[in-house]
């Protein structure tokens, strides 16, 4: 692939932008879609199919985003698009019940052991929100334990993030948070049990839940030690806590059960999002029977949605868990691992330091020796190294998340042709990586 049919500039993409910023803060629906981290001009895409994003000045991309997760069959995949256009001749939205979302919340029932029942929601945020709640509700405590670099959604108790060292009550992270908000929340380090174990004996009886990624992918991906999960489950039950595992990003794509159905830890109540959305805003959580029970309106703690249960996102992300049977999962987890090779080849050619983590098919590049295990040591990495190897990439027609602190993410449309174009973009990504300044 040469240089030429990607040239750096985006015109099209920056007048946009351009455009953007005079009516939406910072000309993007989410943060990180602005380029920030590496600078440049986002590329505003107009269409996508299988593997490929095609952006406003034409270019097509090989792309490792994917959504941040949701397409794992690809764009535009035939029989999703055409359940959603069955579904959307019937009407967009009813405000009652209806059988997509009792349908949807059976698929998910049936392939996710723990979940008894689950309630379905618009957004990650809103499930994560929403099960702090219960949770809350269900034990009548206040404290919530959360890990540095595990992102849960906007919601304001778990934005804030870590003070160093062991159990402290963190400070707003962002304004507009309270010291109230987030005097309840107690950030520890990632993988660090013993800190766990300190927050329950200096607490007790006073933490409602302890609410984890199933397996991190939002400070790249750092694989929960062995017995790091059921360490936290233990915790918990000891305590009379309950253990919230966040699956928005692994649910239904680690494997048909999620990191659940990797490592078979049971959760209290989990998360969902992404996958189970078929690229539509569908989102859920739910878990143990008696603890769905205190939701309204079968019990007191409140929680509604004029568009939970979206007729069109349902029909979208019924038609995409039905596709992913294990043949699929089969092949994102070969054409994960593939890349990857290729990614290490080409960065040890250059004598680059990296490591690339996995939880599953989900991966992501550190530019360390590593092991990465926690938040600090993800920050330790070299990400000026990243930014030239981003750029490098994006010259080369391959679209990769814009920091160095997200997981890429693959699916089933990735075929030959896209590897072959990733493997050409590669060895001048990692020259450009070797060749970066701090
Ligand atoms: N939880 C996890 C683990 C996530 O990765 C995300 C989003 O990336 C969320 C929650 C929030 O989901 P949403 O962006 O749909 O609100």
């Amino acid at each position: 692939m040469s240089e030429l049919a990607y040239p750096y500039e985006a015109p099209a993409s920056q007048a946009l932008f351009d455009r953007a910023a005079a009516v939406t803060p910072g000309g993007v629906n989410s943060p990180v879609r602005a380029f920030g981290a590496v600078g440049g001009t986002p590329r505003f895409m107009v269409s996508g199919d299988g593997p490929y994003l095609t952006d406003a000045d034409g270019r097509e991309y090989v792309d490792l985003v994917c959504s941040w997760g949701p397409m794992i069959l690809g764009h535009a995949h035939p029989e999703v698009i055409a359940a959603v256009q069955e579904a959307v001749g019937r009407g967009t939205s009813f405000g009652t019940p209806a059988e997509g979302e009792v349908a949807l919340a059976e698929a998910m029932v049936e392939r996710v052991a723990p979940l008894e029942q689950v309630r379905l929601v618009s957004s990650g945020t809103e499930a994560t929100m929403s099960a702090i709640r219960l949770a809350r509700g269900f034990t009548r405590r206040t404290k919530v334990i959360k890990f540095a670099g595990c992102y849960h959604g906007h919601v304001d108790s778990l934005l804030a993030s870590a003070g160093s060292g062991v159990a402290t009550f963190a400070l707003p992270d962002t304004p507009g948070v309270t010291g109230a908000q987030a005097s309840d929340t107690i950030v520890l380090p990632y993988n660090d049990l013993d800190a766990v174990r300190a927050a329950f004996a200096a607490h007790p009886g006073e933490i409602a839940c302890v609410i984890t990624e199933a397996a991190p992918g939002n400070m790249g991906v750092v694989t929960p030690l062995p017995g790091f999960n059921q360490g936290l489950k233990d915790a918990c039950a000891a305590d009379g806590a309950l253990f919230i595992s966040d699956e928005v990003m692994t649910g239904f794509r680690t494997s048909k059960a999620g990191w659940y159905g990797v490592e078979g830890v049971v959760p209290d109540l989990m998360t969902f999002g992404k996958v189970m959305g078929g690229g539509f805003p569908a989102a859920a959580f739910g878990g143990r029977a008696d603890v769905m029970a205190h939701l309204a309106p079968a019990g007191p703690v409140y929680q509604a949605g004029t568009l939970s249960g979206n007729p069109v996102a349902t029909a979208a992300g019924l038609a995409q868990l039905r596709l992913l049977d294990d043949a699929a999962y089969a092949k994102v987890d070969a054409v994960s691992a593939e890349i990857q090779a290729l990614i290490t080849e080409a960065l040890s050619k250059e004598g680059v330091a990296h490591t690339v983590q996995t939880a599953s098919n989900m991966f992501s590049v550190f530019f360390t020796d590593g092991p990465v295990r926690d938040y600090a040591d993800a920050k330790a990495q070299e990400s000026f190294r990243f930014t030239a190897f981003f750029h490098a990439m994006l010259a080369g027609g391959v679209y990769l998340p814009p920091s160095s602190f997200e997981s890429w993410f693959v699916s089933t449309a990735h075929d030959e042709r896209a590897v072959q174009r990733i493997a050409d973009a590669l060895p001048a990504a990692a020259r450009a990586a070797a060749e970066a300044a701090a």
